[in-house]
């Protein structure tokens, strides 16, 4: 008898989550940073062996929403809780002690899914605040997502809450998601690698044609900013800041797809689209449970 089921990876901004789906997946999925709020919707990665598969959702941040953005990043954590079977919280052992996931999440009811205490990031910990940490919450994973340590305990923690079931996708299925989500995603990335302050989390992607039957693959994608003044940003002096996120961004898309793409990349305003639920709809963000 198989087991499956969905395995939601939840936690506050920067705890590792993408991270650990990344390295749970062994493929760059879900992309990561050091900047928090990287995340806005749930990535999904399939992790399949003889006996088992889970259907791992990659969540934002749980945060308090200060705008329709947020709020659509909040529903989308909430609604993975909702569905899943598993529920790994996972936070930065070097904040200690984490909350209890109901409290963090603000929820109004325990999730149905077993909730499993994932401590991340020991191995920026000492020998000995490993050691406190785990005789303060004994039934923690402690894991590192960089490194891969304790993943495999986490696995099996997994596996031992997952019910008995057929598996849900085919056994080579990586992701649900398509190929144009994962380019817009690294696109979306590249610019977040290159950008300071505020201009990052202004910036969507929005892939306008994704044409597979050409050689170069052929690729327009627009990178959306909110104002004139992050658009001049993101250009750069004599472009140049785009022509290198182009460059960037284009090999990670070729990696993705295994063959040469063409990426031909502009740059629009839409103003203030973060707060706008239209275009969080065009976007195809989840949208705030109340405007759906
Ligand atoms: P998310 O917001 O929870 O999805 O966090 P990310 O996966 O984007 O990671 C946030 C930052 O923490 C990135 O700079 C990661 O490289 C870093 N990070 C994630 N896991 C670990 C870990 O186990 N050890 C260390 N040292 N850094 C980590
Ligand atoms: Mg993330």
């Amino acid at each position: 008898m198989t087991k499956a089921g969905i395995v939601a990876v939840v936690g506050k901004p920067n705890a590792g989550k993408s991270t650990l789906l990344n390295r749970l997946v062994g493929q760059k999925l879900s992309i990561t940073s050091e900047k928090p709020q990287s995340t806005r919707d749930r990535v999904v990665g399939i992790l399949t062996d003889a006996t088992t598969q889970m259907v791992i959702l990659d969540t934002p941040g749980l945060l308090d929403p200060a705008y329709a953005l947020q709020q659509a990043m909040r529903g989308a954590a909430i609604a993975a809780l909702d569905d899943a079977d598993v529920i790994v919280h996972l936070s930065d052992a070097r904040d200690g002690v984490p909350p209890r996931l109901v409290e963090a999440a603000e929820l109004s009811r325990e999730p149905k899914g077993a909730v499993i205490v994932a401590l991340n990031k020991i191995d920026l910990l000492s020998q000995q605040d490993q050691d406190a940490l785990i005789s303060a919450v004994p039934d923690a994973v402690q894991l590192s997502a960089l490194t891969g340590e304790g993943v495999t305990q986490l696995l099996d923690v997994v596996r031992a809450q997952l019910p008995e079931s057929p598996f849900l996708y085919p056994d080579d299925d990586i992701s649900t998601q398509s190929v144009r989500f994962f380019a817009a995603e690294l696109i979306r990335e590249t610019a977040l690698e290159q950008l300071s302050e505020e201009v990052p989390y202004s910036i969507a992607c929005e892939i306008e044609e994704f044409r597979e039957d050409r050689s170069p693959v052929y690729v327009r994608a627009v990178v959306y900013v909110e104002r004139e003044s992050q658009k001049r940003i993101l250009i750069g002096d004599k472009g140049r800041r785009i022509r290198e996120i182009g460059t960037v961004a284009r090999k990670k898309i070729e990696t993705l797809v295994g063959t040469q793409v063409y990426l031909d990349l502009w740059v629009k305003v839409l103003q203030n689209w973060r707060r706008d639920v239209a275009s969080l709809r065009r976007f195809g963000y989840h949208l705030p449970s109340s405007q759906r």
